[in-house]
């Protein structure tokens, strides 16, 4: 079942952000930004939402992304990624 669901994962390249400091390391950097996106038809029909991840190009933190930044950067609103937006996934030390 898990090996399913991650065979229905589509990851999107959605490109860089704005300049903010990694919570993690402390560096201003431009975070690369991907969609993780559930295309399997169960999160289709529960209209589930795609979640945004995020990684840090100095450190290589991985970051879980506020959905509503996702929307807006998608919709191609002027937004602007701020720290508390991202929530620590994977820290590398
Ligand atoms: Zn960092």
């Amino acid at each position: 079942m898990a090996i399913k669901s991650i065979e229905n994962l589509k990851t999107t390249d959605l490109g860089n952000s704005d300049v903010l400091v990694c919570p993690v390391c402390g560096k201003a950097t431009e975070m690369r930004l991907f969609e993780n996106e559930d295309a399997s038809m169960v999160a289709h029909f529960l209209k589930k939402p795609s979640q945004g991840i995020a990684v840090c190009p100095k450190c290589a933190a991985v970051f879980d992304v506020n959905p509503h930044y996702i929307e807006e950067k998608k919709n191609g609103t002027v937004c602007t990624l701020e720290p508390p937006d991202l929530s620590v996934i994977v820290k590398s030390t």
